[in-house]
């Protein structure tokens, strides 16, 4: 009885693990896992001597292979978790919101007036995940609407770039992603801009907020998905859910969908919604001038 309910919890478990990390590089790595235990299984059992010392040798290698394979994703849960903000929103504690609903009124009230003017701009709104890393040119400025479009005006050394916003404060300026989304289903009319947007959001928990210079158009990213032609509500709605947290993550679908977000691929394929905080997105986003996929 106890060896029946031991088997199906490894089971159960094995099965939720796969279905977190479908579609993503972990799920290869956990399918070549299997197909390796499986191998060394069945050369015990057929005995196999030689092959099966050898798995046997390269079993002791696995932990260190895993630890390199998943470096960057470790990384990234380890300073997650060291922040006292993933504790103080993973256990319910709210932050104060003020700040930040004053900050999404000035944001908004910015990229409604960059879109009118057809300036181009990048907004990238952190929520856990760490993207200010000091490439760019760093503030600690309160988020104010009139700064933003000083940032973005034409003439502006910093206008070239994203602005990245942490709480209610702009961090930096004038920061270059290394990476674009290469997603095959991003309109041809999204270049850089876009791309760049809309990727950085494929690898963190950020939202992205782009203003085009060609059309005036404003989209939000979220989760690797966009939404073209949002209007200033729906922004504001968006930005509200997303930065004081309505609908909150469960801990531990958290931690790991941050271990996961790093290695998902950039294309389109759907990634399992996770949390009830990704229905709240796909919830917000899916307007009807909602052109993401
Ligand atoms: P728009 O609709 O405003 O023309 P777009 O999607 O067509 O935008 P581009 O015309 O290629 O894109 O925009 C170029 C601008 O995008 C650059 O001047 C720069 O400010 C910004 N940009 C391009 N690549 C990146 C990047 N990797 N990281 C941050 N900003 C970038
Ligand atoms: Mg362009």
């Amino acid at each position: 009885m106890l060896i029946a309910i031991d088997t199906l919890l490894v089971a159960f478990l094995i099965y939720r693990l796969l279905l977190l990390a479908k579609g993503t590089r972990a799920y290869q790595l956990l399918i070549g896992l299997l197909v390796f235990v499986l191998a060394l299984h069945l050369s015990d059992v057929l005995r196999l001597e030689t092959i099966h010392w050898l798995l046997d040798r390269m079993t002791t290698l696995g932990p260190v292979a895993l630890v390199i394979l998943f470096f960057p994703e470790l990384r990234r849960v380890l300073e997650t978790i060291g922040r006292v903000e993933f504790w103080r929103s993973s256990l319910g504690v709210n932050p104060e919101t003020e700040p930040i609903q004053r900050a999404i009124n000035e944001v908004v009230n910015a990229v409604q007036q960059m879109a009118r003017d057809r300036i181009g701009a990048l907004i990238v709104w952190e929520r856990k995940d760490r993207i200010a890393e000091g490439n760019g040119v760093a503030l600690q400025a309160e988020a104010s609407s009139p700064l933003l479009r000083a940032i973005f005006s034409p003439g502006s050394p910093l206008h070239d770039g994203a602005v990245i916003l942490r709480g209610a404060q702009i961090v930096e300026a004038a920061v270059y992603f290394p990476e674009i989304s290469q997603n095959p289903d991003i309109p041809s009319t999204m270049h850089t801009r876009h791309r760049a947007g809309i990727g950085i959001t494929e690898h963190s928990d950020c939202i992205a907020i782009i203003v085009s210079e060609e059309t005036g158009q404003i989209t939000a990213a979220v989760d690797g998905t966009w939404t073209q032609n949002v209007d200033a509500d729906h922004l504001r709605r968006l930005l509200s859910d997303l930065l004081t947290g309505e609908a909150r993550p469960r801990m531990l679908a958290r931690m790991m969908g941050t271990a996961l977000s790093g290695v998902r691929k950039g294309r389109g394929e759907r990634k399992p919604t996770r949390s009830s905080e990704e229905k709240a997105v796909q919830g917000v986003t899916a307007a009807p001038s909602d052109r993401s996929r």
